[in-house]
């Protein structure tokens, strides 16, 4: 026993070995120290002969130097927060590579001179939504609102409807972040129903602006009633409103989600929403609205800690100019296409002996918007213990388990990764 732990090839010698030169210069030494000490102590413990040793470490490297990797999602939930959200567009991953190196960011190539950050996304914003006067971007849809409370109504009131107090996800409050800021919240109306006198009788002097936070999330139903932005704009306050969901402008798919183009129009004077929702960008908070509510927004000391980086800025304008982006068009994609892939797939994989069957299934949007929509889908399904199989997989598909079923919904898998899929399911086995 001794005598072959005496055998197991050092680390120095292992780093320098020609059979890991390339893996050295292209996951970093550290990695790979790390790969060879646990295999190492793997043979110390006897699991592999030391023999084994250079060829284990070559089986365990990782592929790429981070641990994020790609998933498929088979989950039938189109923005899946734990998954990232949107699926960036190849436009949009095409600018990430350019912007990654040094970029004129902040530069004027023209004059030589310092240029505006951000200015191309501002212009870009403005041809898409052409009602506001003005656009700002930030690292997020909360930042987005942390920044509209802190820069307008730190120390003051922002009126608030009681059936908009909502919780986003992962026990994030609404309520919570704007009271962080130093603002106070003045409730008004009851859980299902709020009425235009109900703002009307709490508006006063100390009311900085009355927001309208859309209930991303969940639907009530019933007797309820809400106060449109037309009706609140009488009120001679400041109306903001908080979409989350994205949608720049109205989408004949989800007739009943707030889009940023309608509501400035209808009078808002400003709109928070988050960027990697239904835009189908990166992640990243826009505000859209008046020209002087937004100029003291950019100058608020808050505004550089809520800066967004220039990967986003990139990702931002490809997705805002570029090809329509993946959320979009798998959010317009037919059931029929749907079907027909998950037929093929399903054939595909029966022919190979597994156990497949193509199934209708009911897909929705997820991540903050248009809540209880359905949206019609196909899906394959698979006896359940394929789940775990499928998660652990190389790349992971993570998929929806429901009456003993594993169930791969393709709304939210773009048709050219079926044979990704197809080729996943038959390792899965
Ligand atoms: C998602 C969401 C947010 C938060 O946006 P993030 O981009 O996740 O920070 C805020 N408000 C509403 C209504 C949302 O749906």
């Amino acid at each position: 026993m001794a005598d072959s732990r005496r055998q197991i090839p050092g680390t120095g010698w292992l780093l320098d070995s020609p059979e890991l030169a390339d893996s050295v210069s292209q996951l970093g030494q550290p990695i790979v120290k790390d790969a060879i000490q646990r295999v190492q102590e793997r043979a110390r413990r006897g699991e592999i002969s030391a023999t084994h040793v250079l060829e284990a470490v070559l089986a365990t490297l990782p592929p790429t130097t981070t641990r994020l990797c790609r998933v498929l999602n088979g989950t039938g939930i189109l923005l899946h927060t734990n998954l990232g959200r949107a699926p960036l567009s190849d436009a949009a991953i095409e600018a990430l590579r350019q912007a990654a190196s040094t970029t004129d960011l902040e530069l004027d190539l023209d004059t030589g001179d310092r240029g505006v950050r951000g200015l191309a996304v501002r212009e870009a914003l403005s041809r898409t939504v052409p009602t506001a006067e003005a656009a700002h971007m930030v690292n997020n849809g909360a930042a987005a609102l942390a920044l509209a409370a802190t820069a307008l109504a730190a120390g003051r009131e922002i009126v608030l409807a009681r059936g908009e107090l909502v919780e986003i996800g992962d026990g994030f409050r609404v309520p919570d972040l704007l009271e962080s800021t130093g603002a106070r919240l003045r409730e008004v109306g009851m859980t299902n129903r709020v009425h235009l006198d109900d703002y009307r009788s709490a508006v006063g002097p100390d009311t900085a602006f009355i927001l309208k936070v859309h209930p991303s999330n969940f639907v009530v139903s019933g007797f309820t009633s809400a106060v449109s932005v037309e009706a609140l704009r009488g009120l001679d306050v400041p109306v903001v409103v908080d979409t989350g969901s994205g949608l720049l402008r109205p989408d004949s798919a989800l007739p009943h989600e707030p889009d940023a183009q309608s509501l400035l129009a209808q009078g808002a004077s400003l709109v928070t929403c988050s960027g990697d929702k239904l835009l189908g960008g990166p992640q990243a908070g826009l505000l859209l609205g008046r020209a002087d509510i937004v100029r003291s927004l950019r100058k608020h000391p808050l505004a550089r800690a809520l800066r967004a980086d220039k990967l986003t800025f990139a990702a931002l304008e490809a997705t805002l100019r570029g090809p329509e982006a993946p959320t979009s068009r798998m959010l317009h994609q037919s059931p029929e296409r749907l079907m027909h892939r998950a037929n093929r797939l399903a054939d595909d994989l029966a022919a190979a002996g597994v156990p497949a069957v193509a199934e209708t299934s009911a897909a929705a949007v997820g991540g903050g918007g248009a809540p209880g929509v359905t949206l019609s889908s196909a899906a394959v399904t698979l006896p359940e213990r394929y789940a775990k199989s499928l998660r652990t997989g190389d790349p992971p598909v993570l998929a929806h388990v429901a009456q003993s079923r594993c169930r791969i919904d393709l709304f939210a898998i773009a048709e050219r990764d079926d044979e990704i899929l197809r080729t996943a399911v038959l390792a899965a086995r």
